[in-house]
């Protein structure tokens, strides 16, 4: 019998590359293993669950029996791989070994959890998948207090939907403004106005050092000696591409499992999408590069090697209470930053010496300019 094409994880990553292979390729065996429940759900709507009165349930879209008889595979689900074993075409769950003709790696992303110290610890939540999620929202009935650590973009994120879902924010972060490595200051600031406006409240600067339980909730104890009361911790502090399986197996990785534009890994036969891979010293953690990647894999898994581009890719950031687009500028490129307009509708644009647009911020009303600016980005990888 043929092996079958083996692709671990079902995330956008894995689904979507499924997708795209059935649509070339209806008859190869086709196997999904992951370590969660399987089921399809848009990881993005994570953080718009309140806003959208949707719970984890409401989240998914397709139960994995569904989705396997859409695409025709088996899916294997609560089922983690323990190791990979590139010489022989096969891979381990446990004691047992999986023949496969080519193997995919869509692992995604794991989140950075930091030592909390104090009895409150149990409280933290990380929200990272539609399970994440479900306990999340298990825990949250019935409270009023989250406190967030990170103010990034997801914990913006969240912090503008729990705000819409009736729940006191503070958020607290080590950093000097929301978004540090994605926004310009004067986009930042304009970001955290219009949450603050909404009712959250930011601590920027301290981190969280002990988390006590009080009552019946908690005491959250912050460096500069500030002391907050909450119910529960949401922990959006950042993402980790998950390579250890790869690294394990001898793959090449550095911050993501490296692959080169044909998603190929340092093994042929063993390609890798989504967050947890390094396209070309490129590793971004957003659904648009998935999907080309996806596309342009699907291809090469049926014989017709295909390399991936990047376009531009804005991101838009989920905060109504200040509307955000960004497309930062292509790695290595610097440029010199602009800013027009005032309040909340900004449009902060970088510039490089040479006059040509390499990214920008856009916020409130300016994010209706996104179109005709993104005609003017040059791509993140030709
Ligand atoms: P994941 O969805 O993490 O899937 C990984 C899969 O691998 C899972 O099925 C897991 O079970 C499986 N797995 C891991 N290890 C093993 C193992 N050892 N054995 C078996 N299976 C394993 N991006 C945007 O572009 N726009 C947005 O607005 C946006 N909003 C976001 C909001 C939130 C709250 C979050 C958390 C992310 C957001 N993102 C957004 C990022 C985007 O959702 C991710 O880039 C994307 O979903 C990653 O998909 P993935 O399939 O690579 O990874």
């Amino acid at each position: 019998m043929t092996s079958p094409v083996v692709i671990i994880g079902t995330g956008l990553a894995g689904y979507n590359l499924a997708r795209e292979f059935r649509k070339l390729d209806a008859d190869t065996p086709l196997l999904l293993i992951t370590a969660d429940d399987g089921r399809s759900y848009s990881k993005p709507m994570l953080s718009t669950g309140f806003a959208k009165h949707k719970d984890a349930d409401g989240l998914c879209m397709a139960e994995p029996g569904a989705m396997a008889e859409q695409l025709k595979a088996e899916i294997r689900t609560h089922t983690r791989i323990s190791g990979i074993d590139p010489g022989h075409k096969r891979l381990w769950i446990g004691e047992e070994a999986v023949q496969y003709r080519d193997l995919v790696l869509a692992l995604g992303a794991q989140t950075v959890q930091v030592p909390i110290e104090g009895d409150g610890a149990e409280q933290v939540f990380p929200i990272n998948d539609l399970e994440d999620y479900a306990r999340f929202r298990a825990a949250a009935a019935g409270k009023r207090r989250v406190l967030l650590l990170g103010a990034g973009l997801i914990g913006c994120e969240f912090a503008n939907d729990l705000t819409l879902g009736g729940y006191q924010c503070d958020v607290v972060a080590p950093c000097e403004q929301v978004m540090p490595t994605l926004l310009h200051p004067a986009a930042a600031k304009a970001v955290q106005a219009g949450l603050e406006a909404l009712g959250v409240r930011f601590h920027l600067g301290p981190v969280l050092t002990r988390l006590q339980r009080s009552g019946d909730g908690l005491e959250a104890h912050l460096s500069d000696g500030r002391t907050i009361a909450c119910d529960l911790v949401v922990s959006a502090v950042g993402l980790r591409p998950r390579t250890e399986l790869a690294a394990a197996a001898g793959l090449q990785v550095n911050r993501g499992v490296v692959v080169d534009r044909q998603l190929r890994t340092s093994h042929a036969n063993i390609f890798a999408l989504g967050d947890c891979a390094e396209v070309e010293g490129i590793n971004l953690l957003y659904v648009m590069p998935l999907m080309a990647c996806a596309r342009a894999l699907a291809q090469t898994l049926v014989g017709n090697p295909a390399g991936v581009n990047y376009g531009p890719m804005p991101v838009t950031v989920k905060t109504p209470a200040c509307p955000l687009v960004v497309s930062p500028a292509p790695m290595g490129r610097e440029g010199t930053w602009q800013v027009e307009g005032q309040g909340s509708d900004l449009k902060v644009l970088c510039y490089s010496a040479d006059g040509q647009l390499l990214g920008y911020a856009l916020t409130g009303s300016a994010v209706l300019e996104k179109l005709a600016l993104n005609r003017q980005l040059p791509p993140l990888m030709a």
